[in-house]
Protein backbone atom coordinates (compact mmCIF):
# COMPACT_ATOMS: atom_id res chain seq x y z
CA UNK A 1 0.00 0.00 0.00
CA UNK A 2 1.41 3.56 -1.01
CA UNK A 3 2.25 5.44 2.22
CA UNK A 4 1.21 9.04 2.10
CA UNK A 5 3.17 11.55 3.46
CA UNK A 6 1.03 14.55 4.98
CA UNK A 7 3.15 18.00 4.52
CA UNK A 8 3.32 19.38 7.78
CA UNK A 9 4.86 22.96 8.17
CA UNK A 10 6.04 23.17 11.66
CA UNK A 11 6.20 26.49 13.08
CA UNK A 12 9.21 27.70 14.47
CA UNK A 13 9.88 28.69 18.00
CA UNK A 14 12.26 31.71 17.80
CA UNK A 15 15.20 32.15 20.18
CA UNK A 16 15.91 35.40 21.55
CA UNK A 17 19.12 35.93 22.55
CA UNK A 18 19.98 39.22 24.90
CA UNK A 19 23.32 40.62 25.17
CA UNK A 20 23.77 43.45 28.25
CA UNK A 21 26.80 45.19 29.54
CA UNK A 22 28.22 45.02 32.98
CA UNK A 23 30.65 47.15 34.75
CA UNK A 24 31.39 49.74 32.12
CA UNK A 25 30.99 50.40 28.29
CA UNK A 26 33.24 50.81 25.58
CA UNK A 27 34.16 46.79 26.34
CA UNK A 28 32.71 45.82 22.78
CA UNK A 29 29.24 44.78 23.30
CA UNK A 30 28.84 45.42 19.73
CA UNK A 31 31.80 42.98 18.61
CA UNK A 32 30.76 40.77 21.16
CA UNK A 33 27.18 40.19 19.87
CA UNK A 34 28.18 40.34 16.07
CA UNK A 35 30.66 37.45 16.78
CA UNK A 36 28.22 35.49 18.78
CA UNK A 37 25.52 35.84 15.71
CA UNK A 38 28.45 35.00 13.39
CA UNK A 39 28.86 31.08 15.66
CA UNK A 40 25.37 30.69 15.46
CA UNK A 41 24.94 31.50 12.00
CA UNK A 42 27.89 29.31 11.08
CA UNK A 43 25.20 26.41 12.82
CA UNK A 44 22.95 26.56 9.63
CA UNK A 45 20.53 28.72 11.97
CA UNK A 46 19.30 31.89 10.70
CA UNK A 47 20.20 34.95 12.47
CA UNK A 48 19.31 38.64 12.98
CA UNK A 49 20.31 41.41 15.49
CA UNK A 50 18.75 43.98 16.77
CA UNK A 51 20.35 47.15 18.63
CA UNK A 52 18.44 48.92 21.05
CA UNK A 53 20.29 52.34 21.90
CA UNK A 54 19.19 54.16 24.97
CA UNK A 55 18.72 57.57 24.38
CA UNK A 56 16.37 60.12 23.51
CA UNK A 57 17.16 60.87 19.88
CA UNK A 58 14.87 58.85 17.46
CA UNK A 59 17.58 57.96 15.16
CA UNK A 60 21.33 58.33 15.07
CA UNK A 61 20.92 61.05 12.25
CA UNK A 62 21.02 63.99 14.45
CA UNK A 63 23.62 63.22 16.62
CA UNK A 64 27.23 64.58 16.03
CA UNK A 65 29.75 61.85 15.05
CA UNK A 66 32.72 63.28 17.15
CA UNK A 67 30.11 62.38 20.09
CA UNK A 68 28.95 59.35 18.41
CA UNK A 69 30.74 57.79 16.06
CA UNK A 70 29.74 56.99 12.34
CA UNK A 71 26.14 56.93 11.32
CA UNK A 72 25.41 53.86 9.84
CA UNK A 73 22.47 54.25 7.28
CA UNK A 74 20.56 50.72 6.67
CA UNK A 75 19.24 49.98 3.19
CA UNK A 76 16.07 51.29 3.95
CA UNK A 77 17.28 54.70 4.94
CA UNK A 78 17.20 54.76 8.60
CA UNK A 79 20.66 56.41 10.30
CA UNK A 80 21.58 53.98 13.11
CA UNK A 81 24.46 53.62 15.27
CA UNK A 82 27.80 52.39 14.03
CA UNK A 83 27.19 48.67 15.23
CA UNK A 84 24.69 48.00 13.19
CA UNK A 85 27.37 47.89 10.46
CA UNK A 86 29.24 45.12 12.28
CA UNK A 87 25.78 43.14 12.28
CA UNK A 88 25.64 43.48 8.72
CA UNK A 89 29.30 42.96 8.13
CA UNK A 90 29.66 39.95 10.65
CA UNK A 91 26.10 38.34 9.06
CA UNK A 92 27.00 39.62 5.34
CA UNK A 93 23.48 40.64 5.73
CA UNK A 94 21.08 43.79 4.92
CA UNK A 95 19.30 44.55 8.36
CA UNK A 96 15.93 46.17 7.97
CA UNK A 97 15.05 49.41 9.61
CA UNK A 98 12.28 47.65 12.26
CA UNK A 99 16.23 46.17 14.08
CA UNK A 100 17.15 49.35 15.05
CA UNK A 101 15.81 51.28 18.02
CA UNK A 102 16.20 54.01 20.53
CA UNK A 103 14.29 55.00 23.65
CA UNK A 104 13.03 58.05 21.32
CA UNK A 105 11.66 56.05 18.89
CA UNK A 106 9.90 53.80 21.12
CA UNK A 107 7.97 56.68 22.96
CA UNK A 108 7.26 58.00 20.22
CA UNK A 109 5.53 55.08 18.75
CA UNK A 110 3.16 54.37 22.03
CA UNK A 111 2.56 58.29 22.03
CA UNK A 112 1.25 58.16 18.06
CA UNK A 113 -0.51 54.91 19.10
CA UNK A 114 -2.17 56.66 22.42
CA UNK A 115 -2.83 59.86 19.89
CA UNK A 116 -4.98 57.13 17.60
CA UNK A 117 -6.61 55.46 20.10
CA UNK A 118 -4.25 52.19 19.82
CA UNK A 119 -4.87 51.77 23.42
CA UNK A 120 -9.17 52.04 23.35
CA UNK A 121 -9.09 54.42 26.06
CA UNK A 122 -6.92 52.44 28.91
CA UNK A 123 -3.90 54.26 31.04
CA UNK A 124 -0.98 53.88 28.98
CA UNK A 125 1.97 53.33 31.12
CA UNK A 126 5.74 53.68 31.59
CA UNK A 127 5.01 50.15 32.36
CA UNK A 128 3.87 47.19 30.53
CA UNK A 129 3.26 49.70 27.57
CA UNK A 130 7.20 50.85 26.77
CA UNK A 131 8.15 47.51 27.28
CA UNK A 132 5.68 45.58 25.54
CA UNK A 133 6.43 47.94 22.58
CA UNK A 134 9.95 46.87 22.42
CA UNK A 135 8.48 43.41 22.63
CA UNK A 136 6.54 44.03 19.91
CA UNK A 137 9.22 45.42 18.02
CA UNK A 138 11.42 42.73 18.75
CA UNK A 139 8.78 39.78 17.30
CA UNK A 140 8.67 42.20 14.57
CA UNK A 141 12.11 41.74 13.37
CA UNK A 142 12.10 37.98 14.24
CA UNK A 143 9.09 37.46 11.51
CA UNK A 144 10.50 39.73 9.29
CA UNK A 145 14.24 38.14 8.89
CA UNK A 146 12.29 34.55 9.59
CA UNK A 147 15.07 34.21 12.16
CA UNK A 148 15.62 30.71 14.12
CA UNK A 149 17.78 33.26 16.92
CA UNK A 150 17.21 37.00 17.39
CA UNK A 151 20.32 38.60 19.17
CA UNK A 152 19.49 41.91 21.12
CA UNK A 153 22.10 44.12 22.42
CA UNK A 154 20.95 46.21 25.21
CA UNK A 155 22.79 49.57 24.99
CA UNK A 156 24.33 50.68 28.22
CA UNK A 157 25.31 49.39 31.07
CA UNK A 158 23.14 47.85 33.51
CA UNK A 159 22.21 49.97 36.88
CA UNK A 160 21.71 52.94 34.31
CA UNK A 161 18.28 54.65 34.42
CA UNK A 162 18.23 54.73 30.83
CA UNK A 163 18.25 51.01 30.08
CA UNK A 164 15.99 49.87 32.55
CA UNK A 165 12.73 49.28 30.41
CA UNK A 166 14.60 47.65 28.21
CA UNK A 167 16.00 45.28 30.63
CA UNK A 168 12.04 45.08 31.95
CA UNK A 169 11.52 43.66 28.27
CA UNK A 170 13.73 40.84 29.01
CA UNK A 171 12.25 40.13 31.89
CA UNK A 172 8.54 40.58 30.82
CA UNK A 173 9.67 38.35 27.14
CA UNK A 174 11.29 35.77 29.53
CA UNK A 175 8.71 35.70 31.84
CA UNK A 176 6.24 34.58 28.79
CA UNK A 177 8.84 31.67 27.31
CA UNK A 178 11.15 31.05 30.00
CA UNK A 179 12.78 28.05 27.36
CA UNK A 180 13.47 30.80 24.09
CA UNK A 181 15.32 33.60 25.86
CA UNK A 182 18.98 33.96 27.03
CA UNK A 183 20.98 36.16 28.79
CA UNK A 184 24.47 36.98 28.41
CA UNK A 185 26.23 39.66 30.21
CA UNK A 186 29.41 40.86 28.91
CA UNK A 187 31.63 42.25 31.95
CA UNK A 188 34.68 44.07 32.46
CA UNK A 189 37.57 42.85 34.83
CA UNK A 190 40.06 45.57 35.70
CA UNK A 191 43.51 44.20 36.79
CA UNK A 192 44.51 47.38 38.31
CA UNK A 193 47.83 48.20 38.54
CA UNK A 194 48.60 48.51 42.08
CA UNK A 195 47.25 45.13 42.44
CA UNK A 196 48.07 42.93 39.95
CA UNK A 197 45.55 40.70 39.96
CA UNK A 198 42.35 40.25 37.62
CA UNK A 199 39.14 41.69 40.33
CA UNK A 200 36.02 39.95 40.31
CA UNK A 201 33.70 42.00 42.28
CA UNK A 202 32.93 44.58 39.83
CA UNK A 203 31.37 41.88 37.92
CA UNK A 204 29.46 40.58 40.52
CA UNK A 205 27.85 43.36 41.61
CA UNK A 206 27.11 44.52 38.04
CA UNK A 207 25.42 40.78 38.43
CA UNK A 208 23.42 41.60 41.90
CA UNK A 209 22.32 45.17 39.94
CA UNK A 210 20.81 43.06 37.11
CA UNK A 211 19.30 40.27 39.50
CA UNK A 212 17.31 43.59 41.13
CA UNK A 213 15.53 44.08 37.39
CA UNK A 214 14.50 40.70 37.88
CA UNK A 215 17.42 39.58 35.19
CA UNK A 216 19.83 36.55 35.76
CA UNK A 217 22.59 35.73 32.94
CA UNK A 218 22.90 32.67 31.76
CA UNK A 219 26.81 33.10 30.27
CA UNK A 220 29.10 35.93 31.52
CA UNK A 221 31.38 36.80 28.73
CA UNK A 222 34.62 38.16 30.92
CA UNK A 223 36.59 40.73 28.99
CA UNK A 224 39.35 41.76 30.31
CA UNK A 225 43.09 42.37 29.09
CA UNK A 226 44.54 38.57 30.09
CA UNK A 227 42.54 35.65 29.95
CA UNK A 228 40.33 34.70 33.03
CA UNK A 229 41.83 32.04 35.27
CA UNK A 230 40.27 28.55 36.44
CA UNK A 231 40.14 29.77 39.38
CA UNK A 232 38.24 33.53 38.93
CA UNK A 233 35.79 31.45 36.96
CA UNK A 234 34.91 29.90 39.96
CA UNK A 235 34.33 32.42 42.05
CA UNK A 236 32.17 34.29 38.97
CA UNK A 237 30.50 31.04 38.28
CA UNK A 238 29.70 30.62 42.24
CA UNK A 239 28.94 34.32 43.23
CA UNK A 240 26.95 35.10 39.90
CA UNK A 241 25.05 32.01 39.82
CA UNK A 242 26.11 30.59 36.63
CA UNK A 243 27.85 27.52 35.97
CA UNK A 244 31.62 27.35 35.45
CA UNK A 245 31.57 26.35 32.15
CA UNK A 246 29.02 28.75 30.73
CA UNK A 247 31.99 31.48 32.17
CA UNK A 248 33.66 32.80 28.74
CA UNK A 249 37.04 34.07 29.21
CA UNK A 250 37.33 37.19 27.07
CA UNK A 251 40.72 38.61 26.60
CA UNK A 252 41.49 41.58 24.24
CA UNK A 253 42.33 40.24 20.84
CA UNK A 254 44.33 42.05 17.88
CA UNK A 255 41.84 42.34 15.50
CA UNK A 256 38.09 41.92 16.20
CA UNK A 257 37.71 39.67 13.68
CA UNK A 258 39.46 37.09 15.49
CA UNK A 259 36.23 36.92 18.08
CA UNK A 260 34.23 34.68 16.69
CA UNK A 261 36.71 31.92 15.95
CA UNK A 262 37.58 32.13 19.68
CA UNK A 263 33.86 32.18 20.83
CA UNK A 264 33.52 29.01 18.98
CA UNK A 265 36.99 27.47 20.62
CA UNK A 266 35.34 28.52 24.12
CA UNK A 267 31.60 26.95 23.59
CA UNK A 268 29.61 29.81 23.32
CA UNK A 269 27.49 28.46 20.70
CA UNK A 270 26.93 24.81 21.96
CA UNK A 271 26.20 26.60 25.47
CA UNK A 272 23.73 28.66 23.97
CA UNK A 273 21.99 26.20 21.62
CA UNK A 274 22.29 24.09 25.09
CA UNK A 275 20.61 26.61 27.44
CA UNK A 276 17.83 27.64 24.36
CA UNK A 277 17.51 23.80 23.52
CA UNK A 278 18.08 24.22 19.81
CA UNK A 279 19.29 20.10 18.31
CA UNK A 280 20.36 19.55 14.83
CA UNK A 281 22.29 22.32 14.14
CA UNK A 282 25.91 21.03 15.74
CA UNK A 283 28.43 20.89 12.89
CA UNK A 284 29.95 24.70 12.53
CA UNK A 285 31.04 25.54 9.06
CA UNK A 286 33.39 28.49 9.70
CA UNK A 287 35.40 28.00 6.52
CA UNK A 288 34.76 31.16 5.13
CA UNK A 289 35.05 33.63 7.89
CA UNK A 290 38.27 31.86 9.15
CA UNK A 291 40.20 32.26 5.49
CA UNK A 292 38.91 35.64 5.72
CA UNK A 293 41.10 36.23 8.99
CA UNK A 294 43.97 34.51 7.29
CA UNK A 295 44.02 36.44 4.18
CA UNK A 296 43.49 39.64 7.41
CA UNK A 297 47.08 38.23 9.31
CA UNK A 298 49.04 38.26 5.78
CA UNK A 299 52.45 39.87 5.82
CA UNK A 300 52.00 41.03 2.07
CA UNK A 301 53.32 44.08 0.95
CA UNK A 302 51.81 47.18 1.73
CA UNK A 303 49.55 50.05 0.58
CA UNK A 304 49.32 53.41 2.25
CA UNK A 305 45.92 55.40 2.54
CA UNK A 306 45.16 58.59 3.93
CA UNK A 307 42.08 59.73 4.85
CA UNK A 308 41.49 63.31 5.02
CA UNK A 309 38.36 64.14 7.45
CA UNK A 310 38.01 66.55 9.57
CA UNK A 311 35.72 64.53 12.91
CA UNK A 312 39.09 63.24 14.07
CA UNK A 313 40.15 64.87 17.44
CA UNK A 314 38.67 65.04 20.59
CA UNK A 315 40.26 66.02 23.29
CA UNK A 316 43.44 64.84 23.28
CA UNK A 317 42.34 61.55 21.41
CA UNK A 318 41.54 60.61 18.06
CA UNK A 319 38.74 59.33 17.10
CA UNK A 320 38.91 56.91 14.46
CA UNK A 321 35.04 55.23 15.07
CA UNK A 322 33.89 57.92 13.01
CA UNK A 323 35.14 57.08 9.69
CA UNK A 324 34.63 52.69 10.67
CA UNK A 325 33.10 51.30 7.78
CA UNK A 326 35.56 53.17 5.79
CA UNK A 327 38.46 52.06 7.11
CA UNK A 328 36.84 48.41 7.34
CA UNK A 329 35.90 48.62 3.41
CA UNK A 330 39.48 49.75 2.39
CA UNK A 331 41.06 46.99 4.97
CA UNK A 332 38.84 44.13 3.05
CA UNK A 333 39.84 45.26 -0.08
CA UNK A 334 43.61 45.16 1.03
CA UNK A 335 43.44 41.45 2.19
CA UNK A 336 41.21 40.20 -0.82
CA UNK A 337 44.13 41.94 -2.73
CA UNK A 338 46.72 40.12 -0.79
CA UNK A 339 47.95 43.57 0.80
CA UNK A 340 48.20 44.65 4.15
CA UNK A 341 46.25 48.36 4.46
CA UNK A 342 48.15 51.18 6.38
CA UNK A 343 45.60 53.81 6.95
CA UNK A 344 46.40 57.34 8.39
CA UNK A 345 43.95 59.73 9.38
CA UNK A 346 45.12 63.40 8.35
CA UNK A 347 43.20 66.68 9.74
CA UNK A 348 42.09 68.41 6.84
CA UNK A 349 42.59 71.93 8.54
CA UNK A 350 46.54 71.17 8.22
CA UNK A 351 46.53 71.65 4.52
CA UNK A 352 44.87 74.94 4.62
CA UNK A 353 48.70 75.62 4.16
CA UNK A 354 49.84 74.52 0.96
CA UNK A 355 53.05 73.73 2.17
CA UNK A 356 51.88 71.20 3.67
CA UNK A 357 50.76 69.17 0.78
CA UNK A 358 53.97 67.35 -0.55
CA UNK A 359 53.54 65.29 2.87
CA UNK A 360 50.62 63.29 0.76
CA UNK A 361 53.73 61.91 -1.24
CA UNK A 362 53.77 59.46 1.08
CA UNK A 363 50.47 57.67 0.48
CA UNK A 364 50.10 55.82 -2.16
CA UNK A 365 46.07 57.00 -2.27
CA UNK A 366 44.19 59.58 -0.48
CA UNK A 367 40.49 59.69 0.40
CA UNK A 368 37.63 61.97 1.57
CA UNK A 369 35.04 61.09 3.04
CA UNK A 370 32.10 62.66 3.97
CA UNK A 371 30.86 65.44 6.04
CA UNK A 372 29.03 68.73 6.90
CA UNK A 373 29.47 72.17 7.40
CA UNK A 374 32.72 74.64 6.37
CA UNK A 375 35.24 72.89 8.66
CA UNK A 376 38.13 71.61 6.94
CA UNK A 377 36.71 72.64 3.52
CA UNK A 378 39.72 74.56 2.07
CA UNK A 379 42.25 72.18 3.46
CA UNK A 380 40.19 69.32 1.81
CA UNK A 381 40.02 71.61 -2.03
CA UNK A 382 43.31 71.55 -1.78
CA UNK A 383 44.24 68.34 -1.55
CA UNK A 384 42.15 67.14 -4.56
CA UNK A 385 43.92 69.57 -6.25
CA UNK A 386 47.23 68.65 -5.37
CA UNK A 387 46.62 64.28 -6.09
CA UNK A 388 44.84 65.30 -9.10
CA UNK A 389 48.09 67.35 -10.77
CA UNK A 390 50.37 64.79 -8.94
CA UNK A 391 48.25 61.98 -10.27
CA UNK A 392 47.89 60.21 -7.12
CA UNK A 393 44.72 57.94 -6.58
CA UNK A 394 41.92 59.59 -4.88
CA UNK A 395 38.62 58.65 -3.98
CA UNK A 396 35.74 60.98 -2.53
CA UNK A 397 32.85 60.14 -0.77
CA UNK A 398 30.07 62.11 -0.86
CA UNK A 399 31.22 65.49 0.62
CA UNK A 400 34.39 64.24 -1.00
CA UNK A 401 32.80 63.97 -4.39
CA UNK A 402 31.19 67.21 -4.03
CA UNK A 403 34.47 68.53 -3.42
CA UNK A 404 35.74 66.79 -6.44
CA UNK A 405 33.14 68.72 -8.65
CA UNK A 406 34.21 71.97 -7.21
CA UNK A 407 37.65 71.87 -7.27
CA UNK A 408 37.47 70.98 -10.63
CA UNK A 409 35.07 73.74 -11.49
CA UNK A 410 37.27 76.37 -9.37
CA UNK A 411 40.67 75.43 -10.95
CA UNK A 412 39.84 74.00 -14.64
CA UNK A 413 37.18 75.73 -15.45
CA UNK A 414 38.49 78.36 -13.86
CA UNK A 415 35.03 79.75 -12.46
CA UNK A 416 35.40 82.48 -9.39
CA UNK A 417 33.36 82.13 -6.28
CA UNK A 418 32.59 78.94 -6.46
CA UNK A 419 30.50 77.27 -3.36
CA UNK A 420 28.06 74.25 -2.27
CA UNK A 421 24.49 76.04 -1.35
CA UNK A 422 25.64 74.09 2.36
CA UNK A 423 28.53 76.98 3.17
CA UNK A 424 27.63 79.83 1.13
CA UNK A 425 24.20 80.52 -0.74
CA UNK A 426 25.27 83.79 -1.67
CA UNK A 427 28.19 82.39 -3.99
CA UNK A 428 27.66 83.67 -7.34
CA UNK A 429 28.62 79.93 -8.72
CA UNK A 430 26.75 77.65 -6.91
CA UNK A 431 28.09 74.45 -8.25
CA UNK A 432 26.57 72.33 -5.64
CA UNK A 433 23.27 73.04 -4.41
CA UNK A 434 20.31 72.08 -2.01
CA UNK A 435 18.08 68.81 -4.00
CA UNK A 436 14.64 70.32 -4.78
CA UNK A 437 12.89 68.38 -2.10
CA UNK A 438 15.09 69.09 0.50
CA UNK A 439 14.92 73.06 0.61
CA UNK A 440 11.57 73.39 2.13
CA UNK A 441 12.63 70.58 4.81
CA UNK A 442 16.05 72.69 5.84
CA UNK A 443 13.97 76.16 5.59
CA UNK A 444 11.35 74.71 8.48
CA UNK A 445 13.95 72.93 10.38
CA UNK A 446 12.77 69.34 9.69
CA UNK A 447 16.24 67.94 10.50
CA UNK A 448 15.55 64.93 11.81
CA UNK A 449 15.61 61.87 9.22
CA UNK A 450 14.94 63.77 6.23
CA UNK A 451 17.98 63.62 4.36
CA UNK A 452 18.05 61.69 1.00
CA UNK A 453 18.36 58.39 2.56
CA UNK A 454 18.89 54.67 1.83
CA UNK A 455 19.04 52.87 -1.34
CA UNK A 456 18.91 54.05 -4.46
CA UNK A 457 19.93 53.24 -7.77
CA UNK A 458 22.59 54.64 -10.49
CA UNK A 459 23.25 53.37 -14.03
CA UNK A 460 27.00 53.25 -14.69
CA UNK A 461 28.49 54.10 -18.42
CA UNK A 462 29.80 52.17 -20.45
CA UNK A 463 34.39 51.71 -20.39
CA UNK A 464 34.17 54.28 -16.96
CA UNK A 465 36.47 53.49 -14.27
CA UNK A 466 33.08 52.84 -12.34
CA UNK A 467 31.40 50.19 -14.66
CA UNK A 468 34.67 48.40 -15.38
CA UNK A 469 35.20 48.30 -11.38
CA UNK A 470 31.17 47.00 -10.85
CA UNK A 471 31.13 44.83 -13.77
CA UNK A 472 27.91 45.97 -14.10
CA UNK A 473 25.27 48.64 -15.39
CA UNK A 474 23.22 49.66 -12.47
CA UNK A 475 23.70 49.37 -9.04
CA UNK A 476 22.05 49.94 -5.74
CA UNK A 477 23.35 52.15 -3.10
CA UNK A 478 22.97 53.71 -0.01
CA UNK A 479 22.48 57.73 0.42
CA UNK A 480 22.45 60.40 3.00
CA UNK A 481 22.72 63.88 1.90
CA UNK A 482 20.82 66.70 0.98
CA UNK A 483 22.91 68.70 -1.79
CA UNK A 484 23.84 67.64 -5.16
CA UNK A 485 25.51 68.70 -8.36
CA UNK A 486 23.84 71.35 -9.81
CA UNK A 487 22.78 70.35 -13.62
CA UNK A 488 23.46 73.93 -14.95
CA UNK A 489 27.49 73.46 -14.59
CA UNK A 490 27.20 69.52 -16.10
CA UNK A 491 27.52 70.45 -19.78
CA UNK A 492 30.76 72.83 -18.73
CA UNK A 493 32.41 70.34 -17.29
CA UNK A 494 31.66 67.50 -19.42
CA UNK A 495 33.26 69.93 -21.77
CA UNK A 496 36.42 69.77 -19.92
CA UNK A 497 36.59 66.52 -19.46
CA UNK A 498 35.61 65.64 -16.22
CA UNK A 499 33.14 62.35 -16.86
CA UNK A 500 30.06 61.96 -14.79
CA UNK A 501 29.74 57.98 -14.83
CA UNK A 502 27.20 56.92 -12.85
CA UNK A 503 23.41 58.95 -12.64
CA UNK A 504 20.30 58.45 -11.35
CA UNK A 505 17.99 56.12 -14.10
CA UNK A 506 16.26 59.53 -14.87
CA UNK A 507 19.26 60.73 -15.71
CA UNK A 508 18.99 64.09 -12.82
CA UNK A 509 21.19 63.42 -10.25
CA UNK A 510 24.85 62.48 -10.74
CA UNK A 511 25.85 59.87 -8.56
CA UNK A 512 29.24 58.98 -9.87
CA UNK A 513 32.30 61.52 -11.13
CA UNK A 514 35.52 60.44 -12.62
CA UNK A 515 38.09 61.78 -14.78
CA UNK A 516 38.82 59.00 -17.33
CA UNK A 517 41.55 56.06 -16.69
CA UNK A 518 43.85 57.73 -19.60
CA UNK A 519 44.25 61.06 -17.74
CA UNK A 520 44.49 60.22 -13.95
CA UNK A 521 45.15 56.33 -12.32
CA UNK A 522 42.02 56.53 -10.17
CA UNK A 523 40.64 59.97 -9.55
CA UNK A 524 36.66 59.15 -8.40
CA UNK A 525 33.75 61.06 -6.66
CA UNK A 526 30.53 59.23 -5.67
CA UNK A 527 27.26 60.87 -4.42
CA UNK A 528 26.60 57.74 -2.43
CA UNK A 529 28.53 55.55 0.91
CA UNK A 530 29.91 52.40 -0.85
CA UNK A 531 31.45 51.85 2.88
CA UNK A 532 28.01 51.33 4.28
CA UNK A 533 27.58 47.38 1.65
CA UNK A 534 31.64 46.62 2.25
CA UNK A 535 31.96 42.93 4.07
CA UNK A 536 34.58 40.97 4.89
CA UNK A 537 33.57 38.13 2.88
CA UNK A 538 32.49 40.05 -0.16
CA UNK A 539 34.84 43.40 -0.33
CA UNK A 540 32.97 46.46 -2.11
CA UNK A 541 34.35 46.60 -5.72
CA UNK A 542 35.07 50.80 -6.39
CA UNK A 543 37.15 50.22 -2.87
CA UNK A 544 39.03 47.51 -4.86
CA UNK A 545 39.87 48.93 -7.26
CA UNK A 546 40.63 52.30 -5.62
CA UNK A 547 43.16 50.00 -2.99
CA UNK A 548 44.64 48.25 -6.41
CA UNK A 549 44.96 51.55 -8.09
CA UNK A 550 46.91 52.93 -4.85
CA UNK A 551 49.08 49.96 -4.91
CA UNK A 552 49.80 50.00 -8.59
CA UNK A 553 50.87 54.02 -8.04
CA UNK A 554 53.31 53.16 -5.57
N1 LIG B 1 26.87 67.66 3.54
C1 LIG B 1 26.67 67.03 2.27
C2 LIG B 1 25.20 66.88 1.93
O1 LIG B 1 24.37 66.93 2.79
C3 LIG B 1 27.37 65.70 2.23
C4 LIG B 1 26.79 64.70 3.15
C5 LIG B 1 27.69 63.52 3.36
O2 LIG B 1 28.88 63.58 3.09
N2 LIG B 1 27.14 62.43 3.85
O3 LIG B 1 24.86 66.70 0.79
Amino acid sequence: MKKTTKKTSRKKTPKFIFVVGGVMSGVGKGVASSSIATILQARGLSVTAIKIDPYINVDAGTMNPTEHGEVFVLKDGLETDQDMGNYERFLNTDLPAINYMTTGSVYLSVIEKERHLGYQGRNVQVVPDIPDEVIRRIKAAQAEANADVVLIEVGGTVGEYENILFIEAIRSLKSDCPDDVAVVMLSYLPVPGSVGEMKTKPTQHAVRVLGSSGVAPDIIIARSKVAVDEKRKEKIAKFCNVRKENVISAPDMDSIYDIPEEYEKAGVSRRLCDILGIRNHTTVDLKAWKRFVRQSKNTGQTVKIAVVGKYFNSGDFILSDVYISILEAIKFSAYKLGLMPQITYLSAADFTDKKQLKELKKYDGVLVPGGFGSTGIEGKLNVIEYVRKQKIPYFGICYGMKLMVLEYAQNVLKLKQVSTEEINPRAKHLVVGIMNDQREKVRSGDMGGSMRLGQYEAVLKKGSQAQKAYKSYAVLERHRHRYEVNNEYVPALLEKGLVFSGTSPDGNLMEIAELPSTQHPFFVGVQFHPELQARPLDPHPLFTAFVKASYEHK
